[in-house]
């Protein structure tokens, strides 16, 4: 993949782009706490090669933080469907951090948990490795996404994270339906962005289905 097929943008994304019915979307963020970490990065591809990477920026490094009206709008519309791999983090970093509910969902993670029940590796290097025959790196995972500037490896790694994420879909949406498990996953991605804001309000441990 050559690196023209990554576009950065500070700030918001540019108005007028299109992601037609589905986006890939993925972020970076300072850490996993959502309450604590910054939300640094979201990526996003419509799985045509292109990735589009929107670095948010605080107002203390002269940036606009969180004033960004186009991915806003994006994450609300309706008619885009968002598709994650562990929305679960994403989606409650955008809502602690954009203050909003992105839908409707999809996720590739708990795609893969409903039909790949012969393994318990479903993550996202292991599932293009798997099913795509794509080595991704996850080399650059936990290194400092708050810096105002971002390295070439870092962004290649951020992109690579959202540029697969169609192929895969394809991939386990024809093994959902061989599974006869398409209701079921579409019910569980129904009902992730509030499985997210029960995390945002500490209802992860202990979950709020266990005893
Ligand atoms: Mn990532």
């Amino acid at each position: 993949m050559s690196s023209s097929n990554i576009q950065l943008h500070r700030n918001d994304l540019p108005a007028g782009i299109s992601f037609g019915a589905m986006v890939a979307i993925d972020t970076e963020t300072m850490g996993l706490r959502p309450e604590r970490d910054r939300l640094c990065l979201v990526q996003l591809s419509a799985g045509d090669g292109t990735a589009h990477l929107v670095q948010l920026i605080p107002p203390s490094l002269g940036g606009q933080g969180y004033e960004c009206p186009n991915l806003r709008a994006l994450l609300l519309d309706q008619n885009v469907k968002k598709l994650f791999h562990f929305g679960r983090f994403d989606i409650a970093m955008i809502r602690q951090h954009l203050g909003i509910e992105t839908s409707p969902v999809i996720c590739t993670k708990i795609a893969a948990k409903l039909v790949r029940t012969f393994t318990d590796r479903h993550g996202l290097r292991d599932l293009c490795r798997e099913l795509l025959s794509v080595e991704i790196s996850k080399q650059q995972q936990s290194s400092d996404w708050g810096s105002p500037d971002l390295t070439p490896e870092q962004l290649a790694y951020a992109a690579s994270d959202v540029l697969h994420l169609h192929a895969l879909w394809a991939k386990l949406e024809a093994l959902l339906a061989r599974e006869g498990r398409l209701a079921l996953a579409e019910a569980c991605f129904k009902f992730l962005p509030a499985r997210a804001h029960l995390d945002l309000l500490g209802y992860e441990v202990p979950d709020l289905f266990s005893h």
